[in-house]
């Protein structure tokens, strides 16, 4: 064990919540309760908690499991892929008995399998312009794990509009990304459009499917994503909303970049220009890492 870290604190906002646990909720979650940051009420704000994840695959495994056995309340997957043998070396939600199902299917039953506490909404749907923002209406956090440039911009453009906090990942070969972006939670918070204004040409950047991803780390990325879901849900710690994580994976090796809002961002700056998702259009499937 290595020695204890000081943790800053926010203080919790909690809204009126059902403080009741079972003795099987308690006994399930106990690990969470010993907390000092997460307690019965912490337990509570996750069980109250909508999040959103598009895409089912390398990155929404992880994330899905471990937001399921958290007892976040209600957890919703976008994906309108089926499961591909070619998945199994890194999706680990599935199962090669789910070969030909539907991944929010064969994902949703796996989440329900950790804990059929949890309340698990399949949309099997292509995320698109017409349909994000009435999606993002019913969660608290979206998070992105998706495997094309086009959804990735739709999803950060749907979460500036619908004010939702954005949990984003993203990895290629060894390497993966990992911010937080809540441009409405204040002037320090960029948006995803801060960083990357907008969508490279097509073909420049490979895709996992083009270059290939070590299984092992989107499980890394999913598993540090899921955590920065639960940090938000929870209000503790710090915020990787302002932050870069970049990992690679070959080295070893973490760091953090420091993001800032940009003033001229088309998203989220005073002379924004986004008003709506029509300038979107989505040729890609929302295929997942
Ligand atoms: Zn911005």
């Amino acid at each position: 064990m290595y020695p204890a870290v000081r943790v800053a604190l926010s203080a919790p906002y909690i809204p009126a919540m059902d403080l009741d646990f079972s003795e099987a909720e308690i006994n399930r979650y106990s690990r969470h309760i010993l907390l000092r940051e997460v307690g019965g009420p912490g337990q509570a704000r996750l069980r109250a908690a909508k999040v959103l994840l598009v895409g089912a695959g390398g990155l929404g495994s992880p994330l899905l499991l471990y937001l399921a056995a958290a007892g976040v309340g209600t957890i919703g997957l976008v994906d309108d892929d089926v499961v591909d043998l070619s998945n199994l070396q890194r999706q680990i939600a599935h199962t090669t008995a789910s070969i030909g199902a539907d991944k929010v299917a064969s994902a949703a039953a796996a989440a329900r399998a950790i804990n059929p506490d949890v309340t698990v909404v399949p949309h099997k749907l292509r995320l698109a312009p017409s349909n994000a923002l009435d999606l993002f209406a019913d969660y608290d956090i979206v998070c992105d794990g998706t495997d094309n440039f086009a959804t990735r911009f739709l999803v950060a453009d749907a979460c500036v509009l619908a004010r939702k906090t954005l949990v984003s990942a993203a990895v290629l070969r060894f390497e993966g990304q990992l911010s937080v972006f809540k441009p409405h939670a204040g002037p320090e918070c960029p948006c995803y459009r801060c960083l990357f204004p907008a969508p490279p040409p097509d073909g420049m950047v490979p895709t996992c499917s083009e270059a290939g991803v070590l299984g092992a780390v989107t499980g890394v990325m999913g598993t540090l994503q899921a955590t920065e879901v639960l940090k938000e849900i929870l209000s503790i710690g710090e915020t990787l909303a302002g932050r870069l994580l970049v990992s690679d994976a070959l080295a070893t090796r973490f760091r953090t970049i420091r993001l800032k809002r940009d003033p001229a961002c088309p998203a989220c700056g005073p002379h924004a220009t986004l008003r709506d998702l029509s300038a979107h259009r989505i040729a890609d499937p929302a295929c997942a890492v």
